[in-house]
């Protein structure tokens, strides 16, 4: 790949739509926070806990990712884990982040909704004012739990209506099926939330149908999966539906088993709205640049997908019709400053 190429994926502005904030929190913080918590983690060292970094599939991965979100306790601890990443994105030049939380991981563990949403909320409202990143939060319902559990959980939310702009579907995808919270979403619609959900990462395309149908989301989180049925692709190219893919996370979990094998390029040359994100970066090896420079690398995209890519990820945001064109604007100038 050319200098200029890398120069430019790095330096052109972007959206990320799909970063997990517990999936930010690097070995460092974990163990800072378990020292100044008093909490007890079951790894020696920094160096311990990220050689046990090596996953085989998304379950092996959520079981270390719980683990280590045990040692957020304090609001503050919530607003430096958010501050973390906006740090890291802002160096990666994204200039707005629709970020995903998961409140009863914290909840679960006697950790209460005001606690985690303040502390991120704070994080997003400084990120805006001290490093010119529009920041959001989308609440995730976790679907290995029930129905019940996320309807307590959208209760305990609610208060704090204003803070966060929509609700997402996490955790074990394959045999949790989105239809499982078709009234939980119905609900959050009525509430005027926006709508997103993980389907087609390992699940088949009949999740991306049922997210779409059923739940009426508005962007598909991964759904790489959607390739192995054609009248999904039309659907999906027809009513530009978003896809949020997340190409080191897939390698990480094995979901392809190389980057060069990757299906971001047939993605994109079918004509869908697909954006680059970097999912669990702190566990997958790369924030927003290391996504888009390595998979560039290893696929040969070219010039042209890297202008495609960033388009759509501020056409494929939640940011209202003004700012999607001033973010276009920007976007058009970093090309025009390196040669069109
Ligand atoms: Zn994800």
């Amino acid at each position: 790949m050319t200098q200029n190429l890398t120069e430019l994926l790095r330096a052109m502005p972007k959206a990320e739509l799909h970063i997990h904030i517990e999936g930010s929190l690097e070995p460092e913080l974990i163990f800072e926070m378990a020292r100044r918590n008093g909490v007890a983690i079951p790894y020696a060292s920094v160096e311990d806990l990220r050689k046990a970094y090596a996953f085989t599939n998304l379950q092996s991965f959520l079981d270390i990712y719980y683990a280590g979100a045990s040692v957020l306790l304090k609001e503050q601890d919530f607003h430096d884990m958010a501050w973390a990443y906006l740090l890291r994105a802002k160096a990666d030049n994204v200039i707005r982040a629709e970020i995903f939380f998961d409140p009863q991981t914290h909840t679960a563990r006697g950790v209460s909704m005001e606690t985690v949403i303040n502390g991120l909320h704070r994080a997003c409202t400084n990120a805006k004012s001290q490093l010119g990143i529009d920041a959001e939060l989308i609440l995730c319902f976790l679907r290995h739990l029930s129905e019940e559990e996320a309807f307590d959980t959208l209760e305990q939310a609610l208060p704090y209506r204003d803070k966060f702009i929509g609700v997402g579907l996490d955790s074990s995808e394959v045999g949790h099926p989105p239809e499982k919270f078709a009234r939980v979403f119905a609900k959050c619609r009525q509430q005027g939330l926006h709508l997103v959900a993980h389907a087609g990462e390992e699940g088949p395309p009949a999740y991306v149908w049922s997210a779409l149908d059923v739940l009426k989301v508005e962007r598909i989180d991964h759904g790489v999966q959607s390739v192995k049925d054609p009248a999904l692709v039309q659907r999906l190219a027809k009513d530009r539906i978003p896809l949020t893919v997340c190409p080191l996370s897939n390698l990480k979990l094995c979901v392809f088993p190389t980057l060069k094998e990757h299906n971001i390029r047939q993605l994109l040359d079918a004509g869908l709205c697909a954006t680059l994100n970097s999912d669990d970066p702190a566990y997958f090896g790369g924030y927003m640049n290391d996504n888009f420079v390595q998979t560039f690398e290893a696929t040969g995209l070219t010039k042209a997908h890297a202008y495609r890519l960033a388009k759509n990820s501020f056409e494929g945001s939640f940011a209202d019709d003004a700012k999607k064109r001033e973010y276009v604007q920007r976007l058009d100038a970093a090309f025009a400053a390196r040669g069109g």
